[in-house]
C-alpha cells in the first residue's frame, strides 16, 4: 500500500513537470493577455489584433538617462533632460524598480526599449548590467541610440573584465537622419544620402563583433520623418536594404517634446504617403494588414523577409489561405515565448504538434507557399547557401501631439470619453497603446505618449536636481543644441 501510495505521487510529480515542460502558454501570460484583449476598445478586437492574441504589448524604460548629446529638430524629450546628469548608479536601481514591476503587472516576458537619453553615454559596465537585469525580469531588451560610438565600446559593453563575453546577443535601434546634430564628422548632414556611409559603419561594427567575439544581433534602424526629409525615405531604403538591418522603423515628428526643437508644420505629414514612399524604397508592397498591433493609427507593421532583392511578407492578407494560417496561429501558437533557449521551446511545439496535428499540416502549406513565392526550390536553395534571405520588418509609429494627449487624458482620469473628433481619437489610440511605461511609485503604467507629453517635464526637472550637471556640460550642450538649431 505504501509502495502504491509512493508511486502515485512519484507518477504525479512526473506529470506535473512534464506539463510545465510542455505548457505551450504560461497560465500567467495567458492570464495578462486576456485582461489586455478585455481592456482593448471594441474597435480594436479584430481578427488581426496582435494584443491579447500574442502579446501584452512593448515597453520602454524612463527617467533612466535623459540626456542626450545630440540635439535633434525635433526632439521628443522635454528640454530639462539634457540637464540631467547620467549616472549608472541611477540608471540601473530605476531599471530594477521598473523591470520589477512591470514582472508583476505585465507578465514574464516582453520586448523592451533600453531608451531615454542617448544610451552609449551610459558606461559599458553600467550599460551590461542594465541589460542582465532587464534580462532576469523575461525581458527581450533593445538599447537606443544616435550609433556615434566607436567600436571599442561595443566590445567593452559585452566584455567582463576578464575578457569573457558576459552578453551573448545584443539588440540595437540605431538612429539616422538629418534632424540630427552632433555626430562626429558630420555635425549638420546635409541630406540623408550624406548619412549612409554612418548607417553602413553602424552596422559593419556588429558585424566586427560577431566575427571577433560571435556575440549575435539584431538590428534595427530608426528615422524621424519630417516634411523636409519625407521625400528621401525611398533613396533611404534603397540604399541601405543590405547594410545589415532586420528592421527599418520610421516616426513621423508630432508636436511632443521640446517646443523649442519644433521646426516644421509637421500636421502636413500623410501617413499613407509615408507608407507609400516605404513601399517605393522596399521595392514592394508592405501588408500590414494582416497582423495589427494596437491601432492602426498609432503602428502599421510588415512581417517579411528578402529573398535576394523580392521582398515578401510572413502573411499576406490578399490570401485566403494566409488568413487561415494567422488564425490557427494565435489560436495553438499564440502566446508562446519564441524568445528562449530551443530546448525550452521545441517540447512545447512538439506538445501543439501531436494535440493539434492541423498545425503541422497548415505549417508545411505555408512553407510551401512562401518557397513558391521566393522562385521555387532551387532558388531557395540558392538563397540559402549564399545567406540571401534575410528577415526585414517595416514599422511606422506616429507618436501623437503633446497637446492632444494632455486634454485626452486628463479627461481619461476623470473618466469622461470625449466627443470631440481629435480627442475621441486619442482616446482610443490611448486606449490601444502597444507601447508602456511603468510607474511602480504610484502603482501604473501608462502609454509612452502620455509619459512624453505629460509625465517627462516634471520628471526631468526633478531629476536635474537630483542629478545635477556639472557646469561645463551645461555649457557643451547649449552650444551644440544652438548650432544646430542655427542652421534650421
Ligand atoms: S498611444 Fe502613443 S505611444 Fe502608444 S502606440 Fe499610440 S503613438 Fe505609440
Amino acid at each position: 500500500m505504501e509502495i502504491a501510495n509512493r508511486a502515485k505521487g512519484i507518477a504525479k510529480v512526473i506529470t506535473g513537470r512534464l506539463n510545465e515542460l510542455t505548457l505551450p502558454v504560461d497560465p500567467e501570460v495567458r492570464r495578462y493577455m486576456d485582461e489586455r484583449w478585455e481592456s482593448l476598445p471594441e474597435h480594436l478586437k479584430t481578427d488581426s489584433q496582435v494584443l491579447g492574441r500574442h502579446a501584452v504589448g512593448c515597453e520602454g524604460t524612463h527617467g533612466v538617462f535623459p540626456r542626450c548629446n545630440f540635439a535633434c529638430t525635433p526632439c521628443y524629450h522635454s528640454k530639462d533632460a539634457n540637464s540631467v546628469r547620467v549616472d549608472g548608479e541611477h540608471t540601473t536601481s530605476e531599471i530594477e524598480k521598473q523591470l520589477s514591476f512591470l514582472r508583476k503587472n505585465r507578465g514574464p516576458k516582453a520586448h523592451i526599449q533600453l531608451i531615454g537619453g542617448e544610451v552609449s553615454l551610459l558606461e559599458p559596465d553600467d550599460h551590461a548590467k542594465a541589460l542582465q537585469i532587464m534580462r532576469s525580469y523575461g525581458r527581450e531588451p533593445m538599447s537606443f541610440t544616435h550609433g556615434d560610438f566607436d567600436y571599442d565600446y561595443l566590445k567593452k559593453l559585452v566584455l567582463d573584465a576578464t575578457g569573457k563575453v558576459r552578453l551573448n546577443r545584443l539588440s540595437f535601434a540605431g538612429h539616422f537622419d538629418t534632424t540630427m546634430r552632433g555626430r562626429k564628422g558630420i555635425v549638420v548632414p546635409k541630406d540623408e544620402k550624406a548619412l549612409d556611409p554612418y548607417r553602413k559603419e553602424f552596422a559593419d561594427k556588429f558585424k566586427r563583433l560577431k566575427k571577433e567575439h560571435g556575440v549575435r544581433y539584431y538590428l534595427a534602424h530608426n528615422m524621424t520623418v519630417t516634411p523636409r526629409n519625407v521625400d528621401e525615405i525611398p533613396e533611404i531604403l534603397a540604399n541601405n536594404i543590405k547594410a545589415g538591418y532586420n528592421m527599418f522603423s520610421f516616426q513621423p515628428a508630432a508636436f511632443v517634446g521640446n517646443d523649442k526643437r519644433w521646426k516644421e508644420d509637421y500636421s502636413s505629414l500623410d501617413p499613407d504617403n509615408i507608407w507609400a514612399l516605404m513601399e517605393e524604397g522596399a521595392g514592394a508592397h508592405l501588408d500590414y494588414k494582416i497582423l495589427q498591433t494596437g491601432d492602426e493609427r498609432c503602428n502599421r507593421t510588415a512581417f517579411g523577409f528578402y529573398v535576394f532583392d523580392k521582398w515578401l511578407p510572413v502573411l499576406s492578407s490578399k490570401d485566403q489561405r494566409d488568413i487561415r494560417a494567422r488564425d490557427l496561429f494565435y489560436k495553438y501558437l499564440g502566446g508562446i515565448n519564441y524568445n528562449t533557449k530551443i530546448w525550452d521551446l521545441l517540447p512545447r511545439l512538439i506538445r501543439v504538434a501531436l494535440f493539434h496535428p492541423v498545425t503541422v499540416k497548415e505549417g508545411a502549406k505555408w512553407l510551401m507557399r512562401q518557397v513558391q513565392r521566393s522562385g521555387g526550390t532551387l532558388k531557395v536553395i540558392q538563397a540559402i547557401a549564399t545567406k540571401n534571405i534575410v528577415p526585414m520588418t517595416f514599422v511606422m509609429h506616429r507618436f501623437m501631439n503633446a497637446e492632444d494627449v494632455k486634454v485626452a487624458w486628463d479627461l481619461m482620469e476623470q473618466g469622461i470619453d470625449s466627443e470631440e473628433p481629435t480627442i475621441k481619437e486619442t482616446q482610443e489610440r490611448l486606449r490601444g497603446c502597444f507601447y508602456a511605461m511603468a510607474h511602480p511609485e504610484d502603482g501604473r503604467v501608462v502609454p509612452a505618449c502620455v509619459q512624453h507629453s505629460i509625465l517627462d517635464p516634471e520628471e526631468n526637472i526633478a531629476l536635474s536636481q537630483l542629478l545635477p550637471l556639472p557646469r561645463r556640460l551645461n555649457r557643451r550642450d547649449d552650444s551644440v543644441a544652438t548650432s544646430g538649431a542655427s542652421h534650421d
